[in-house]
């Protein structure tokens, strides 16, 4: 199918690895011209020239903190007007509820709420005057499931969902959708290292550990990054226009419910 992105223009955040990368190679194998970030130039540069080799579209790099004014000031600055807007950051860190100081609640609502909604500030406008954008916030499974140990990610994406669920019927009309998509356990260096240290709480092998994980998931296996960035390239299409305000979930069927 053709997705109808040819010359568009994507800003791709946090994207030298993970999801937000697959997101990228997706769009650019759509023909999109993608900005990706993130923090390390040389990792940045690499994942570029490797998006640029094997789909042959423009990529744009902006090194920076997405989490920071300046990263984000950054970013615009090379991709000052998308048609595309993908908001990925890191996860804030696991721990226990009493643990957590007042820096450590406003650290993860800055990243996680604050950072994408000041992004879409900046770009929905102008999306919003050329009767066409894509926005696809990255969140978590943990929005519809919350995970004890996430209480900082449970907290700060449920803040942005609340928040894109009613701005995404205010722009709706001008063919501008915002969506979120919640992936489940993803094969990223995220997982491997959540897989790890998990292992090494139980005193488990971290096979061991992936295979108990996998077990929890009807699809018997941890997702792939492309078919993240599949499900990210669709919600970003010309045909995608009339999904609104959704909350896409991507885990093999780990969440069980009839609806
Ligand atoms: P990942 O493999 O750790 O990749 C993170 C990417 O983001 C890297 O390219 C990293 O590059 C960049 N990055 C991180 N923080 C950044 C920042 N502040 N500014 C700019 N770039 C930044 O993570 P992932 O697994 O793809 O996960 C992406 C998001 O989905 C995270 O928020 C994660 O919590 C969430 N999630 C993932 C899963 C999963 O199974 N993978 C499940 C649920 C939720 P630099 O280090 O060079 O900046």
């Amino acid at each position: 199918m053709d997705l109808g992105l040819k010359s568009r223009r994507a800003l791709v955040c946090a994207a030298s690895d993970g999801l937000g990368r697959s997101c990228a190679l997706a769009l650019a194998q759509e023909g999109v011209a993608v900005t990706i970030t993130g923090r390390h130039a040389e990792r940045l540069e690499k994942t570029a020239q490797e998006l640029r080799s094997l789909t042959g579209a423009e990529i744009l790099i902006s090194v920076g903190d997405i989490t920071t004014p300046a990263g984000r000031a950054a970013a615009l600055e090379v991709c000052p007007d998308p048609d595309i807007l993908v908001n990925n950051a890191g996860g804030p860190p696991p721990g226990n509820f009493k643990d957590f100081s007042e820096k450590d609640w406003q650290d993860a609502l800055n990243a996680n709420m604050l950072t994408p909604l000041a992004l879409i500030k900046a770009t929905i406008e102008a999306m919003v005057a050329r009767r066409f954008g894509r926005i696809v916030n990255i969140t978590s499974a943990a929005v519809k499931s919350p995970i004890s140990s996430l209480a900082l990610s449970n907290g700060a994406r449920t803040g942005l969902t609340g928040v894109i669920a009613g701005l995404s019927r205010q722009v709706a009309g001008h063919n501008v959708t915002i969506n979120n998509l919640l992936p489940g356990l993803f094969e990223t260096d995220r997982l491997r290292k959540t897989t790890q240290d998990a292992a090494k709480a139980k005193n488990m092998a971290v096979d061991a550990m992936a295979a108990e994980r996998k077990a929890l998931i009807p699809a018997g296996r941890f997702g792939r990054p492309d078919e993240f960035g599949a499900a990210c390239a669709f919600l970003c299409s010309d045909q995608a226009g009339f999904i609104v305000g959704q909350n896409i979930l991507l885990d093999g069927g780990a969440f069980n419910s009839t609806f």
